[in-house]
């Protein structure tokens, strides 16, 4: 009785902060993903990513993250934007076109953890955004929220990929959704056709090392290696083209959440303007925004990179 009732409540908690999906799954060891991610991380797919290798045992085992959990809640936030670029813009990964998703989650997680708290009593719980080691995918999967696309991406079959996921591992039992059945991306290969680096390999795996995204945000380095010269496709942060050919994403409807709206200079900035931008103007506009990961002379790095 009380687990349906506390079930219900989490689920309207999740609605009233404004997450768009919210599933649950019971807190279990992925002893199946560790194995991919082990096998993954053993092909050196993570180039310079060496933090994904930390915290492996953690990743296996949500009890290690939570003693005693129970139960572990997906949710999921759209950010989809109501506008795109103009389109002779550098192109920029449509998850970076508002503020930065990490504070805006992080703050909505522990206003989550308060109502929990508040209305069942003490239960303790961690919240995690792209931060820490959780395998965020796996659990949406096994929460009933999608399936997990060639490319990788969480595919909800209502709603498409273009979602922030975020996860709360809690020392409460709760009623489990069950993992979507199939697969839907049956034969279709358009991501895998259209990646213009070739990073998507046979068997849903990604290759971290050779995606756009790895180039133009992760990469710390002076310089992207001139083997990918000329294959960018105008990316200068980030790269959607494998969602955007996706036909699940024909579902994507704008975010109704506001610190998402698109930066004006996102939207407008030329490449000129891109260009003549100094550093000071830069920390000013995008103190908020995801660009900051890739500081000023990542960006000039980047630009630099695309043109032809
Ligand atoms: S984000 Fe771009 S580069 Fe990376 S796998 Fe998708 S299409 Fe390829
Ligand atoms: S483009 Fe096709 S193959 Fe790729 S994730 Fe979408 S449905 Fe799956």
């Amino acid at each position: 009785m009380d687990k349906a009732l506390h079930t219900r409540q989490i689920r309207s908690f999740a609605a009233q902060l404004g997450f768009d999906y919210c599933g649950i799954a019971k807190a279990v060891q992925l002893q199946e993903d560790a194995r991919r991610l082990e096998l993954w991380l053993n092909k050196g797919f993570q180039g310079s990513m060496g933090y994904m290798e930390n915290y492996f045992d953690l990743r296996i085992d949500p009890t290690r993250l939570v003693p005693g959990a129970k139960s572990v809640i997906t949710l999921l936030l759209n950010y989809f934007p109501a506008e795109t670029q103009q389109p002779q813009a550098p192109k920029i990964a449509k998850y970076a076109y508002g503020e930065d998703y990490h504070e805006v989650i992080r703050a909505k997680l522990r206003t989550f953890q308060q109502m929990i708290r508040d209305t069942i009593g003490e239960v303790n719980g961690r919240g995690f955004v792209d931060s820490a080691p959780v395998l965020e995918r796996a659990w949406a999967k096994k929460s009933g929220l999608g399936w997990i696309g060639k490319n990788g991406n969480l595919i909800h079959p209502k709603a498409g990929s273009f979602f922030f996921i975020a996860t709360m591992i809690v020392d409460l039992d709760l009623e489990y959704d069950d993992p979507i059945a199939k697969d839907y991306c049956g034969t279709c290969t358009r991501c895998i056709d259209a990646c213009p680096t070739q990073a998507i390999l046979p068997g849903k795996v990604v290759d971290g090392s050779k995606c756009i995204s790895y180039f133009t945000i992760e990469l710390k380095d002076l310089l992207i290696p001139s083997e990918v010269k000329g294959d960018f496709e105008g990316w200068m942060f980030g790269c959607d083209t494998c969602q955007d050919v996706c036909p699940w994403n024909r579902f994507s409807k704008p975010t109704q959440e506001k610190a998402f709206a698109p930066l004006p200079e996102i939207l407008n900035f030329s490449t000129n303007e891109w260009e003549v931008l100094t550093e000071d103007a830069f920390r000013k506009i995008f103190k908020d925004s995801p660009l900051k990961r890739s500081k000023w002379k990542g960006i000039q790095r980047n630009l630099n990179f695309i043109k032809l």
